[in-house]
């Protein structure tokens, strides 16, 4: 391989290649206007037995069209055989020291925005929704577009059938939602992917200079070995020095064609393998740079 004739992409060339690639995506990004999603803490306190138990978590989302306000108040079930409240005649068994109540309602059967209006006009304060069944502890912001005026949250499955159990059992459960952490999904997004474009081109650098330090090394210990043959070529030439009568210093004769001088006697001129001869002096040098000789170009390595 000559590495003259190679020519590499420059690393500034490919970043500037990455960076177009990585605005057009996150210009493409689905969710680049999406909301922020807010979590909900909850603080529930119920009592068994003498024992009053209380539990911090960070076990919700807030619903995307719920006020991020704080609610508290005893955790109601809707009445009847499921727990959707999707009938706009549920009732709920608010407890009657209870002051204020937030109702605890599973996901499905009807729109969010129904569950939460069948609460509201039955004076809830707030609304938990847990999801459906074999979610686990899956949550996700809600959207329930015209029940801006009452704090909504989802809860996953699993914590949603613990409370409701607790309640079924006739545990009274207390509860306190409080605004969490906001999060910015799309904001982990751009992060992840600005880190994948960096690692990518700062790989891609170390690559290429390792790759062309590597090339440049092989080159030049090639041209070492190349100069070090030729210089043993060279000394294996034949050397004659002319004398008078010989036709070499014929004037008539052939000059030497790198200094163009006639040759004379005393002159030592060194006889190439293709038989062509020239001064020494003048030969040597022009061998070293060039390899051939300067009349039938007959390299000196292959003969
Ligand atoms: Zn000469
Ligand atoms: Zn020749």
């Amino acid at each position: 391989m000559n590495p003259h004739r190679f020519n590499p992409p420059s690393p500034s060339s490919v970043s500037s290649l990455f960076l177009r690639f990585s605005i057009l995506l996150l210009l493409s990004l689905p969710d680049a206007k999406g909301k922020a999603i807010w979590t909900a803490h909850l603080n529930i306190t119920f009592q068994v037995g003498n024992r009053i138990i209380s539990e911090l978590g960070e076990n919700g989302v807030f619903g995307n069209h719920s006020p991020l306000e704080s609610v508290s108040g005893a955790v109601v079930l809707p009445e009847g055989w499921n727990q959707n409240a999707c009938n706009p005649f549920t009732n709920f068994s608010r407890p009657e020291k209870a002051d204020s109540w937030v109702a605890l309602i599973e996901r499905g059967g009807c729109t969010f925005t129904h569950k939460i209006n069948v609460a509201a006009e039955k004076g809830a304060n707030g609304v938990i929704i847990f999801n459906y069944p074999g979610t686990g502890n899956k949550v996700f912001p809600m959207s329930h577009q015209g029940t801006e005026n009452i704090v909504a949250v989802m809860i996953g499955n699993l914590k949603g059938m613990e409370l409701l159990h607790l309640i079924q059992k006739g545990v009274y459960v207390n509860i306190i939602i409080k605004v969490g952490r906001m999060h910015m999904p799309w904001l982990s997004q751009c992060v992840m992917f600005l880190f994948t474009f960096v690692s990518a081109t700062v790989a891609y650098i170390c690559l290429y200079c390792a790759w062309t330090s590597d090339i440049s090394v092989a080159y030049t210990r090639r041209r070492r070995q190349v100069k070090a043959d030729v210089k043993k070529a060279i000394g294996q030439l034949q050397l004659r020095v002319l004398r008078e009568g010989h036709k070499e210093v014929d004037p008539h004769e052939d000059t030497c064609v790198v200094c163009f001088d006639a040759y004379k006697p005393q002159d030592v001129v060194r006889i190439l393998t293709c038989k062509h001869f020239f001064h020494k002096t003048c030969i040597d040098p022009w061998l070293l740079a060039h390899r051939t000789c300067p009349m039938c170009k007959c390299d000196i390595l292959k003969r």
